[in-house]
């Protein structure tokens, strides 16, 4: 799908639910258009010559600021996705409650194709462009990994950022995602995987929608494909079979597929992949990749990019659910025709959970402090006591091992997890509520998208518009 048709996508969906709002078209024009995009090509001297690169930084809305987004980088970028992608930002954040406006960026760069230093070089110089410009800044604008860049480039950011603003006492919060050691938070690498997990998880725990996909019963077992085993898709499948009992039963990537009836071993797979470049060559490999979305399983996963489930293989797609871990993976039409008989779980819900544990990070680095160092020991004094008062009334003592697990205080991870899950639990429910208690509401999509444009309407209202 073509940056353009992306943009179209989501603007349709935009469309559908500020009908459903009855928002007056002067609200609704400043939501949804961009507030501005910026667009740079600058150079870098690498392997003895100048290249040229061209990057975006679009800002959607600062309603709430900072704004928030991610950098992504990829050979397909364009000014069109970028601008979908922020858009999609602002949505998000709304509707799970997290006080940012939208942003996102983009370098058009195949980064498989360029050595570590050279990738250093070129992420440095891109980042001091916009920061000079205040498009990386811990008030204004603060970015976050995406497709093809990771802690690492986030490093060499946050790097650029404190040299040329070395006096800012809240640098460090300018981008989130860091690795530990350069001020990130723990539970970041994981987090949309995660929270794809939880979003998932509270899908079965709502017997309506439940009866709507047609699906019966707990996660455990159920049969799940998932496209594209990067940041998102790797975790999301690693946590689903590893801890929910699921059956990840195919991995689509770029080079084909793996299909294992009984299971894929995810950590072996990414471990093969890793080595090997691709899928190729791994138990159950098969060459058209692309052919699995359309495998029987009960939950689809797209992971990886936009437009894969269009009109061209929308009827043909089996699964009773499907979760938007990557951003827009369904096209507006293949969704009008998938909409009828399956649960659409949406990107802007299904892959918050990035951006709320970004939200944790740049929380902590405005507060200088690590989650639950004040109160993890006193949390453990308190239980210790109430463990040692239980055991003398009732004259037993309760089984060591139970007791140490009880006697844990709450880590930072402990305290990331429970902040994502009260997040998707919340979000989810709203969402399923607002769904089924209006007949003008079809879908969750709908409803997701009405969720956020309420508030973000009423954020500019207060405004003065
Ligand atoms: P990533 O670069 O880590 O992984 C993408 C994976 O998809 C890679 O394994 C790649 O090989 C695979 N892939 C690429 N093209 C493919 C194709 N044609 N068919 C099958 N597989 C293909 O990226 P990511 O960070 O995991 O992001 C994936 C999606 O999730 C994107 O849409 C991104 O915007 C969205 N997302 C990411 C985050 C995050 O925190 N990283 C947060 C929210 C949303």
């Amino acid at each position: 799908m073509s940056g353009k048709d992306f943009l179209e996508s989501v603007d349709k969906v935009f469309e559908n639910a500020a009908g459903v709002l009855k928002l007056p078209d002067y609200i609704a024009k400043q939501i949804k258009s961009p507030n501005s995009t910026y667009k740079l090509n600058f150079g870098v001297k690498i392997r003895n010559r100048l290249f040229t690169f061209t990057g975006f930084r679009c800002v959607h809305s600062e309603h709430l600021e900072p704004v928030k987004g991610g950098i992504r980088y990829a050979i397909h970028a364009d000014q069109s996705e970028v601008e979908a992608l922020a858009a999609l930002m602002t949505y998000k954040c709304a509707l799970v409650d997290i006080p940012f406006g939208g942003s996102k960026g983009a370098l058009i760069i195949d980064p498989n194709m360029y050595k570590p230093d050279e990738l250093e070089k070129i992420t440095r110089r891109f980042a001091q462009e916009l920061i000079k410009r205040d498009l990386i800044n811990p008030s204004q604008n603060v970015p976050a990994p995406d497709m093809g860049t990771g802690e690492r480039e986030m490093a060499w950011i946050v790097d650029e950022y404190r040299k040329l603003n070395p006096i800012d006492i809240n640098g460090f919060a300018c981008v989130t995602g860091k690795p530990i050691n350069k001020h990130g938070i723990r539970g970041r690498v994981e987090a949309t995987g995660r929270g794809v997990q939880y979003a998932i998880r509270e899908f079965f725990r709502h017997e309506k929608d439940k009866k709507i996909a047609n699906i019966k019963g707990g996660l455990e077992g159920k049969t799940i494909v998932v496209q594209g085993l990067g940041n998102v898709g790797y975790h999301a499948a690693k946590f689903l079979s590893k801890e929910d009992g699921a059956n990840v039963i195919a991995v689509i990537e770029r080079d084909g597929a793996v299909y294992q009836k009984k299971g894929i071993d995810i950590d072996k797979l990414k471990k093969h992949i890793a080595s090997n470049g691709g899928v190729k060559g791994y138990k159950g490999y098969l060459n058209n990749g692309n052919e699995l979305l359309k495998h029987e399983c009960d939950i689809l996963i797209p992971a990886a990019l936009e437009g894969v489930i269009n009109k061209s293989n929308a009827k043909k797609i089996m699964a009773k659910v499907i979760v938007e871990a990557a951003n827009g993976p369904i096209s507006y039409e293949a969704d009008t025709i998938l909409r009828a008989n399956k649960v659409i779980i949406p990107d802007l819900y299904a892959n918050a959970g990035g951006v709320t544990v970004s939200y944790f990070e740049w929380v902590k680095n405005l507060a200088r402090i690590r989650f639950g160092r004040l109160h993890k020991r006193e949390e453990e004094n308190k239980i210790e006591k109430l463990l040692g008062a239980l055991e003398k009334v009732t004259s037993t003592s309760i089984n060591i091992n139970y007791k140490k697990s009880l006697l844990k205080g709450s880590d930072e991870i402990d305290l990331v997890r429970s902040g994502l899950d009260d997040t998707m639990r919340q979000a989810y429910t709203d969402m399923s509520y607002k769904w089924h208690s209006s007949n003008k509401i079809k879908d969750l999509r709908t409803s997701a998208m009405c969720i956020a444009l309420k508030k973000i309407a009423l954020s500019y209202q207060t405004l003065g518009m």
